[in-house]
């Protein structure tokens, strides 16, 4: 993420997710403004119960009793309200079971949208269980920010006001005192709130996310853990990640409880005013003792219903803080991002060329490619072959733009790669990676996952290609099997099978083997050199291979070292160099016996 906003400061921090939260609940204006209404509505009504009862007893007290009918009226009007009460709070609760889904599910399809998108590097760096936890808390935050504000803050401010102004009405000086002390309460509430609880929260919320990432990483690491006997040393790291999360939490509870004592002690100094006010007012003679127990009774409903806000703003603030995660995934710009208006790559051919690239790794000291220039004809099929660390991988995901170049282009079929829509660039070239992750779907979705929709019949052929077919039809439940999380069920050799299969039926103009057989044994590299064989026929492929023997029959092998090409030829053609790198590789993996025979 090269934006990640965490520099602004607190108050637009807030003003961000209030922008944000509003344009979620605005994704269906019409439920949003029915919403507001009916909860108007309803808290209004809720206020005017008291003026009710109100009514009955002066119905009742100065009414005769040979004529009920003004007290039976008033008793119906206070049914009825109370009945409208209950139903327009059910109102609000259906309007906003219909918002709340419908919002919540849209935040979690963005985030993961913008998420899935991320470049290869920013998921490289982070912890994928943190991501999840960030996602749902955020989720999760939405729904509770949302209920909060409905439920508790929105009809205690309405209710807080409406008594405010009634009784301003009534005695204006006490009154406005009365106001000003609700205002400098709230304003003092949410000040403490956003500047001093809130950076305590976020700091705990940090070590929240890395206690998750810190679980799903070792627990999806059981199997290293399990081979080294390390589960006390993972306990270990969890107790240390665990410790720091409870210091930060509890710095934030303490400043939460903290906020409450400060309330409590402003609610009180409320009370002392409007007391001390109405002692006052009852000396000149302008208050009755009548007065005064109205006054105490309002006093009472007015530091409840503060009480209820201030709790709730801690709530709301709370909320508002674990969006913070989802609102940085919203905001971040793309590493690797689609020029605005970028076309779609058309391939006919498939001929790839790396003109003057210069590449380097974020944070590495040198670049991988320094003014590298390459061309592949179309249909041309080229081993890869170099020491660890040479560049093959790299320049691999480079013709993918899993990376943008820090100088010149890569072209396929001289359309600049960096210029063309990402999504069709990777629909283009297909990739057999070196570790083959799988989902825990059945076999027969994960070969689909290169061509959605393929028919069965489509799947066994493509199968039976890759060599895959063998091992499939062998296990009980056939094509039905799930292969577990990143298809840890299967071998390393059928994990590969599985992968091969994926781009036959995937059948791209452009297709990239990244080590695919490494991990096999000879028997299954024979095979996979066959499969292979047949899924390059007509396009360009490029084999970057550990194993020479996987690439010796094709049409041109690159011998890589330090980003450079330094052979360039058939095999026959390198292995008559005698001091030639590629004839030494050759002589380490086989024995330079061997070697001698084969150049006979
Ligand atoms: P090969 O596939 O030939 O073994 P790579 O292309 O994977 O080599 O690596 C080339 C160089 O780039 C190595 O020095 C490697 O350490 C470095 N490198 C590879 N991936 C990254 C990365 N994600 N971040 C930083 N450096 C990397
Ligand atoms: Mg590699």
């Amino acid at each position: 993420m090269t934006d990640k906003g965490s520099n602004a400061g607190e108050p637009s921090r807030f003003g961000r997710v209030f922008r944000f939260v509003t344009h979620y609940w605005l994704l269906s204006p019409v439920l949003f403004g029915s919403l507001v209404i009916a909860r108007i509505a309803s808290t209004l009504v809720d206020v005017t119960v008291p003026i009710a009862s109100g009514r009955l007893v002066d119905a009742v007290a100065s009414g005769s009793r040979d004529d009920p009918a003004p007290a039976l009226w008033a008793l119906a009007l206070l049914v009825s309200l109370a009945a409208i009460f209950q139903v327009s709070r059910q109102l609000v609760t259906f309007l906003l079971n219909r918002m709340s889904a419908r919002a919540i599910t849209a935040i979690g399809r963005d985030a993961f949208a913008k998420v899935q998108r991320f470049s290869s590097d920013w998921h490289a760096n982070s912890f994928a269980g943190a991501t999840v936890r960030k996602i749902t808390r955020g989720m999760n935050a939405f729904d509770t920010f949302t209920d909060t504000l409905a439920f508790n803050l929105a009809p205690a401010l309405i209710v807080v006001i409406g008594v405010t102004v009634t009784f301003t009405l009534r005695w204006p000086v006490l009154g406005a005192l009365v106001g000003a002390c609700i205002v400098v309460f709230i304003a003092a509430s949410v000040a403490l709130s956003i500047l001093w609880v809130s950076p305590a929260n976020r700091a705990a919320r940090e070590m929240d996310s890395r206690l998750s990432g810190t679980l799903a990483d070792s627990v999806s690491g059981n199997p290293t853990v399990k081979s080294f006997a390390a589960e006390g040393r993972e306990d270990a790291l969890f107790a240390g990640v665990a410790a720091k999360w409870a210091s930060r939490s509890i710095v934030a509870w303490d400043r939460g409880a903290w906020t409450g004592l400060a309330q409590a002690l402003m609610l009180i100094v409320l009370q002392a005013v409007m007391l001390t006010t109405g002692i006052y007012l009852w000396r000149e003679g302008r208050a009755s003792p009548g007065d005064i127990a109205s006054l105490i009774a309002t006093q009472f409903l007015i530091t409840g219903y503060l009480r209820d806000i201030a709790q709730n703003v801690r709530q709301i603030q709370r909320t508002i803080n674990d969006m913070d995660d989802v609102l940085d995934f919203r905001d971040a710009d793309f590493d690797v991002a689609d020029k605005p208006g970028a076309k779609a790559l058309k391939v006919d051919r498939g001929a790839i060329a790396f003109d003057d690239v210069t590449f380097r790794y974020k944070g590495a000291r040198g670049p991988v490619f320094a003014n590298f220039s390459l061309e592949i004809p179309a249909g041309q099929r080229v081993g890869l072959v170099g020491h660890s660390g040479s560049g093959k991988s790299t320049f691999v995901k480079l013709i993918q733009r899993l990376y943008d170049l820090e100088g010149g282009a890569i072209r396929i079929d001289g359309q600049d790669i960096s210029a063309v829509t990402q999504a069709s660039l990777r629909e283009a070239v297909g990739l057999v990676p070196q570790d083959p992750i799988l989902f825990h779907r059945s076999l027969a979705e994960n070969v689909a996952y290169g061509r959605p929709g393929t028919s069965i019949d489509e799947i066994r052929e493509a199968a039976r290609l890759a060599h895959a077919a063998e091992f499939i039809e062998g296990l009980p439940k056939g094509y039905d099997t799930l292969v577990g999380e990143r298809g840890v069920k299967l071998s390393g050799g059928e994990r590969q099978r599985v992968a091969i299969a994926r781009a036959i039926l995937a059948n791209t103009p452009v297709l990239v083997l990244d080590e695919a057989t490494s991990s096999l044994d000879s028997i299954s590299e024979r095979l996979i050199r066959q499969a292979i064989e047949r899924l390059s026929a007509g396009r360009t492929t490029i084999v970057v291979a550990h194993r020479l023997s996987t690439i010796q029959r094709l049409d041109r092998i690159l011998v890589f070292d330090h980003g450079e090409v330094v052979e360039d030829g058939t095999h026959d053609a390198l292995l008559a160099r005698p001091q030639g790198t590629y004839r030494r590789l050759l002589e380490v993996q086989l024995g330079a016996g061997e070697i001698v025979d084969a150049a006979q």
